[in-house]
């Protein structure tokens, strides 16, 4: 953590603030762990701290300890644009360019607080004056617990804090197991354990609380499924009307992208997601090894996220985004082919 930037904050938290902590549209468990994580951690140093999400999270991440605090800016604009406006600080956490707040993106652009970026995707952008970016973390979650144990303040993690960090980490390393798993990620999470972070029962309300239609979901993402071998890669497409069928809830479909990288030689898994509301196709694209889904998403799909998990949109029809998508292969030829 650099040095200078954690002595400012040391300074500006010396005196009773108004916080204000911003995860990314569609928060997943490390930008909300992430969140409230310093929030527990934030009020317990006196400072009046307020969540403030761009839209709702997944029902697995509700039963995290603070989580009915947040505000929810697309449900109530006046009153979460107020918080912004009188906010001495803003967290901006697991994300690194403004516009992945989505609507709230003018009103934290209109803000004249001081920004504080903590973050791990790729390309940060400039716009908070105290930027914490570190692409070889694991999580945002692990750089809030650096970021805390930079303050001196270690012992304040308590096993709210560790529940909410060690949530994040598990969430975004896949359970431990991708390539930004650090021995270092390893003593984290194994502090936070001893912290207080109930590990079994976190795993099983993010992993085990499905409802019947979200497997069924599953299964005709699977049905789905479509496999070009030349190109090792595997894509799933689901339509707003099989969404509908199955009772979509947010959040089901998290994780459903990991299945095509799970088959034998794949190295570049896609899901193409209708969303008739926002009238786009939302893709997430998952790689092993050195194949960058970052560049693929940044280039062709308005996106971004890191190396072998990244995201981006298309406001095409769902088919002629996947005609566009298998005729960009031709491009990775040399990557993607053996
Ligand atoms: P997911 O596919 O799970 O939505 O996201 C995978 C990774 O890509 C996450 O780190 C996420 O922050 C990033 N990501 C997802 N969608 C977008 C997007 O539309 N733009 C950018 N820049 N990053 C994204
Ligand atoms: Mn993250």
């Amino acid at each position: 953590m650099n040095s200078e930037a954690i002595k400012t904050i040391k300074g500006r938290l010396k005196n009773k603030c108004r916080i204000v902590l911003v995860p990314h549209k569609n928060p997943d468990g490390d930008a909300i762990g992430a969140c409230l994580g310093l929030y527990h951690f934030l009020q317990e140093l006196g400072h009046e701290v307020s969540p403030v999400s761009p839209n709702d999270f997944p029902g697995f991440l509700k039963w995290m300890p603070g989580s009915a605090a947040f505000e929810i800016f697309d449900r109530n604009k006046d009153r979460a644009r107020e918080i912004i406006e009188k906010a001495d600080l803003v967290f901006t956490l697991d994300f690194n360019s403004l516009d992945r707040s989505g609507s709230m993106v003018t009103a934290l652009q209109a803000c004249e607080s001081t920004f504080v970026m903590i973050d791990h995707h790729q390309s940060p952008g400039t716009y908070a004056q105290i930027t914490f970016s570190d692409t070889k973390m694991s999580s945002t979650c692990e750089m809030v617990y650096h970021f805390i144990q930079a303050l001196g303040e270690g012992d304040r993690i308590d096993a709210k804090i560790a529940s909410c960090l060690y949530t994040g980490i598990l969430t975004d390393t896949g359970s431990f197991k991708y390539a930004a798993t650090t021995p270092t990620t390893m003593r984290v999470a194994a502090e936070l354990m001893e912290r207080g972070a109930p590990h079994t029962q976190i795993h099983r309300d993010i992993f085990d609380t499905n409802r019947p239609e979200r497997l069924q979901l599953l299964g005709c993402a699977l049905q789905n499924l479509v496999i070009l071998k030349p190109y090792r890669t595997a894509y799933i497409t689901l339509t707003q009307e099989e969404l509908d069928r199955h009772d979509f809830h947010k959040g089901d479909t998290e994780g459903f992208v990991n299945y095509g990288l799970s088959l034998r030689d794949v190295v570049l898994a896609a899901i193409f997601i209708e969303n008739r509301d926002e009238g786009i196709i939302k893709i997430s694209l998952r790689s092993q090894g050195a194949f960058s889904v970052n560049e693929m998403a940044r280039t062709h799909f308005e996106g971004g996220g890191h190396i072998n998990a990244a995201g981006g949109r298309s406001t095409e029809t769902l088919e002629a985004t996947v005609r566009r998508f298998e005729s960009i292969l031709p491009e990775y030829e040399k990557q993607l082919s053996v």
